[in-house]
């Protein structure tokens, strides 16, 4: 069987570059201030994990 014409496929399109996520701006890590006690005494920032982006700086939809 002869395959009939085919549709010529349309070149693939170029990844496009994931966009950067808010919250830390890509980095995939966003500071976190340190509170202690009742009345949340700031004695520090600690690096934490991105929660919206899990880590990877990429924006998820
Ligand atoms: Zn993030």
């Amino acid at each position: 069987m002869a395959t009939k014409k085919r549709t010529p496929r349309p070149a693939p399109a170029p990844e496009p570059e994931p966009s950067k996520c808010g919250p830390c701006n890509g980095t995939g890590v966003v500071a976190r201030t340190v509170h202690v006690g009742r009345k949340r005494r700031t004695v520090g920032q600690q690096a934490g994990i991105c929660l919206a982006c899990f880590g990877t700086g990429e924006a998820t939809d």
